[in-house]
């Protein structure tokens, strides 16, 4: 079976596979929070040591200006070489600069020797004569600067200087960079390893889908007796189950075109048949009389009747069906005129079988109906009716009608449908006695005809009936079409 399905198919334009998706999922999740852990703690640990660093100089610096203080260091003259030296010491070791300068505001005191007898009133060295120290970081140039006080003497805590200094960080800068580089290259073990695992771990999950898919490429090929089911997990438990769903439809659509199209041709053949068996047992008969001639010529044309009619009635349902309700021709109609002239027409054969056939209206009914197919549906019934009677039965017909629907009632008093036929009475080509059908000229297709114009016009029919008592035929159809 082709199961290609014309017209435009949906296909998003963008297709990313679901693997890729999971793959890509579980990568941010698995290393965002590696990443910004990784980025916090590299900060963290750039400020430790900077802070550190900057704890120490100024330690480093309190020590020496206690010592100064102790030893009137700007007062003293010559000045204290150890101490110098001290300072010089302590400024390499810091990779810095240290300055003092006295009360005047004037530098008596470099490690770089170039500022002696300078004059500096910086802001740093005003606050800290104020009695307040100062410590600031320059992240730019990467060195941290202090102002700390010297004090005249040890008891009075009178500031008679400030010393001044800068140390460099970049050392530190290296080591940091040295631990990010590691840090780094650990992210990317992180990295290649959740990426190995989310790979294998996207297989797994994927695994059930792929199985699904196989199973439909199967069923694509044709084998719709293919047990789609994939249990894993609920979606493709739900997936498998609609599929299935699906599958059982199209396997019930392929049967019943195949039932249709044997059933077609066997009823096709019936008359040929018929034809031919009479054709050639005329020919088989040599001088036969011109009244058996009539005769056999009579039962053919009756035959060749019954083939067009069979033609007629398929060419209706494929019509019908082709257009499924969009070919109505709706129009306002009194269906009472409409029944009437139904009635009418079939009246002389109802006598011929002597059933007689009654019509009740219980109001005047106007309604938005195709008067050609409608008229069709409503023959059909009553056809029947008269057909499937007894010698001397009845027919009624009853027209009411409410506020939304006009209801058509046909009852007979004939042989009846027994209970297990009734639901397949509507199906194509199927007679409860295919022999007295074939009789009365039945092709099999009249109620089916019917029940499609009637759901054409949103209405409903309705089977009551009791084997050898009669059958009720109700037909249900909305006065306003609504399309
Ligand atoms: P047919 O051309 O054989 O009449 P229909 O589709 O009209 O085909 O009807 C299907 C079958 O339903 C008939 O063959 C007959 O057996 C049964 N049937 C239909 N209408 C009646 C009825 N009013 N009374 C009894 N049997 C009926």
């Amino acid at each position: 079976m082709n199961l290609e399905v014309q017209g435009k198919a949906f296909r998003p334009r963008y297709a990313i596979s679901l693997r890729l998706t999971l793959i890509l999922i579980f990568m941010v999740v698995g290393m965002l929070p590696v990443l910004i852990q990784g980025q916090v703690m590299a900060g963290s640990y750039r400020q430790n040591l900077i802070g550190s660093r900057m704890q120490e100089v100024q330690n480093q610096c309190w020590i020496l200006s206690n010592k100064m203080t102790r030893a009137g260091y700007l007062t003293m003259e010559p000045r204290d070489a150890l101490l110098d030296n001290e300072m010089a010491v302590k400024a390499g070791m810091f990779n810095g600069r240290i300055v003092v300068v006295n009360r005047n505001f004037r530098i008596i005191s470099d490690t770089f020797s170039l500022s002696v007898g300078k004059i500096n009133v910086s802001e740093e060295v005003i606050r800290c004569f104020n009695g307040e120290n100062s410590s600031k970081y320059n992240s730019e140039k990467h060195y941290s600067a202090m102002a700390i006080p010297i004090y005249s003497n040890s008891q009075e805590k009178e500031i008679a200087g400030v010393m001044i200094a800068t140390a460099s960080t970049e050392d530190l800068l290296d080591r940091i960079s040295d631990v990010t580089e590691k840090g780094m290259f650990l992210h990317l073990m992180i990295f290649s390893t959740l990426a190995l695992l989310v790979f294998f771990l996207a297989a797994l999950i994927m695994k059930p889908f792929r199985g699904l898919q196989r199973m439909l490429d199967r069923a694509a090929e044709g084998n719709l007796d293919e047990d789609i089911s994939s249990r894993a997990y609920k979606e493709t438990r739900q997936i498998s189950d609609s599929i299935n769903l699906t599958l059982k439809k199209l396997k019930a659509v392929d049967q019943s075109r195949e039932e249709f199209v044997s059933n077609v041709s066997h009823e096709l053949k019936t008359p040929i048949t018929s034809i031919r068996v009479l054709a050639d047992s005329l020919m088989g008969m040599e001088d036969a009389p011109t009244e058996l001639y009539r005769e056999f010529m009579s039962d053919i044309s009756y035959e060749i009747e019954r083939e067009s009619k069979i033609i007629d009635d398929l060419l209706t349902l494929v019509r019908m069906d082709k257009t499924s309700g969009g070919n109505l021709n709706i129009a306002q109609v009194n269906i009472n005129g409409l029944m009437e002239l139904i009635l009418k027409r079939l009246r002389p054969i109802a006598g011929k079988r002597n059933v007689e056939l009654t019509f009740e209206s219980i109001r005047e009914v106007t309604a938005d109906v195709d008067e050609m197919k409608l008229s069709l549906a409503l023959s059909n019934l009553m056809e029947n009716a008269i057909k499937y009677n007894v010698e001397g039965g009845w027919v009624r017909v009853t027209l009411d009608a409410d506020h939304k629907f006009f209801y058509v009632k046909v009852a007979d008093s004939g042989i009846g449908i027994p209970e297990e036929f009734q639901e397949h009475v509507f199906e194509r080509f199927y007679r409860v006695d295919k022999a007295r059908s074939r009789e009365t000229g039945g092709t099999g297709l009249g109620l089916s005809i019917t029940k499609k114009i009637v759901l054409m016009h949103q209405g409903a029919i309705k089977l009551q009936s009791k084997e050898g008592e009669g059958s009720t035929f109700t037909v249900r159809i909305p006065l306003t079409y609504i399309s």
